[in-house]
């Protein structure tokens, strides 16, 4: 994300005690306009948080340690690596990324929504996590098209023009990963595509099998059931 989150707003409506909180998992090619949409997502539906990934890619003009990433060297990354610090981690476009656990772990267990703005390998990697399984619904951002995606890349001037061509390079891969994901957002206009993310957290939290807890409450106040 180029600019930073919110901060973290209250749990979702009924949150708290006996909510487990929901992994968004976002993905999509280098210039598909994730963070964007995900920045639209956080100020607009509250109690979404975001997890702040650690990377070894040099900081860009404007991005700030600890909120856009924890920039780290090689070295600090491998030894939480061998800590197992990471829930995932990959090496992406050259560099090393990951998701801390201990991070996902507390705001989960608070019953918190959290989202994950990872790479492809991340995003099979966590739904790979039998425990995580029912927690996580996956969503890709799908460029309208790779001249959209050139054109958007080549426009933000963030890379240098290796790496822009290395991020081109690895688009195709990155896009076939798309059947993978449990909802696919196409992000040929930004309100329309917001506005469906939106919809897409606010559907999974609907879900009855993470409604459960709230009916059972809702239950226990008509009483015993009067035998008819
Ligand atoms: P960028 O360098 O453009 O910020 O990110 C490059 C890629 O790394 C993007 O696809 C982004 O989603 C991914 N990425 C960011 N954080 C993580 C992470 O913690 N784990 C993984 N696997 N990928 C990440």
């Amino acid at each position: 994300m180029s600019e930073a989150p919110p901060n973290l707003g209250p749990a979702p409506a009924g949150g708290g005690e006996g909510r487990q909180g929901i992994l968004f998992v976002i993905s999509s090619p280098s210039g598909g306009g994730k963070g964007t949409l995900i920045r639209r997502l956080l100020d607009t539906v509250p109690g979404v948080g975001y997890s702040v990934s650690w990377t070894t890619r040099a900081p860009r003009p404007g991005e700030v340690n600890g909120v856009n990433y924890h920039f780290v060297s090689r070295d600090e990354f491998e030894r939480k690596t061998r800590a197992r610090g990471f829930l995932e981690w990959a090496v992406v476009h050259g560099n090393l990324y990951g998701t801390t656990r201990a991070a996902v772990r507390h705001e989960l267990s608070r019953g918190r929504d959290i989202v994950l703005e990872i790479d492809v390998q991340g995003a099979h990697a966590v739904r790979a996590w039998r425990k995580l399984k029912k927690s996580v619904a996956s969503i890709f951002i799908l460029p309208p098209s790779f001249e959209t995606l050139r054109a958007r890349l080549t426009a933000r001037m963030t890379e240098r023009p290796e790496e822009l061509e290395l991020r081109l390079r690895n688009a195709r891969a990155e896009v076939e990963q798309y059947t993978h994901f449990d909802y696919v957002v196409l992000n040929d206009e930004v309100e329309r595509a917001a506005e469906e993310l939106s919809a897409i957290v606010r559907a999974e939290r609907a879900r009855r099998a993470r409604q459960e807890w709230v009916a059972r409450r809702v239950l226990a106040s008509f009483g015993a059931s009067a035998a008819r």
